[in-house]
């Protein structure tokens, strides 16, 4: 998680924030001005985070329109007013002192299930990536609004993703790269999902199956980490 004051490490964060807004599109995550994306900061021992802003389209974004917005009031500063989504962005930081970064979607499959109010469940062992036996679906809400937030933050219990009802999806991690990572790895799985559904439907996994992959996964990704720790500073 970043918390420090080096105003480099701020610019890095603005150029990483339109780095991956100007990818939703390519990556099949979002169009247009749909989606929005957050990392946590915190600016002169205020904490906060970045956020991308509100209804500008991604190919003309630049570092210097993101959104510096505070946790306790959601006060914000810059020239433009943060993303509509900035409370469920708020209160996860808020509540999930492990989430540097959230990434909020409208990804087609993903949608096309949020749409009939259906989460993903385990018809897959991958489904465990967004850290539980299943990807809850969250109510429908008003976009922007305080009770979204709410049901958010709900589905998203013991998770790193939710779906949004007739909305699209949220991915949450340590970092922008992890959080975006799931995000489409969540839209890959409703793909395979929807698909299965439409040719006969899917044999689901049962409870203590998901519970040994989530036992695996907790070591799983050990080669990599080891392999950075030795890379040479
Ligand atoms: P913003 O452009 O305000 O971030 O809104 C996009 C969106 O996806 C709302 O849910
Ligand atoms: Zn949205």
């Amino acid at each position: 998680m970043t918390t420090t004051h080096d105003p480099a490490d701020a610019s890095t964060h603005r150029a990483a924030l339109v780095a991956h807004a100007l990818s939703l599109s390519p990556s099949g995550l979002s169009q247009g001005t749909s989606g929005n994306l957050s990392v946590r900061w915190r600016e002169a021992g205020c904490e906060g985070m970045l956020i991308t802003p509100s209804g500008v389209d991604y190919r003309r974004l630049q570092p210097g329109d993101i959104v510096f917005v505070q946790l306790h009031d959601g006060a914000w500063q810059g020239p433009l007013k943060p993303s509509s989504e900035w409370r469920f962005h708020r209160d996860i930081y808020l509540a999930r002192p492990e989430v540097g970064a959230v990434v909020h979607a409208h990804p087609t499959h993903t949608t096309a299930l949020a749409v009939q109010r259906r989460g993903i469940p385990a018809f897959h062992y991958m489904v465990a990536v967004a850290g539980g036996r299943d990807i809850r679906c969250a109510p429908y809400a008003t976009y922007g609004t305080e009770t979204l937030s709410r049901h958010a933050l709900a589905a998203l219990a013991d998770r790193r993703a939710c779906l949004l009802a007739n909305h699209g999806m949220i991915a949450v991690g340590a970092d922008l790269g992890s959080a975006f990572a799931l995000a489409i790895e969540v839209e890959q799985l409703a793909h395979q999902y929807l698909l299965a559904l439409g040719t006969g439907g899917p044999v689901l996994l049962p409870d203590d199956e998901m519970d040994r992959v989530l036992d695996a996964f907790r070591s799983y990704g050990a080669n990599a980490q080891s392999a950075a720790a030795q890379e040479p500073a």
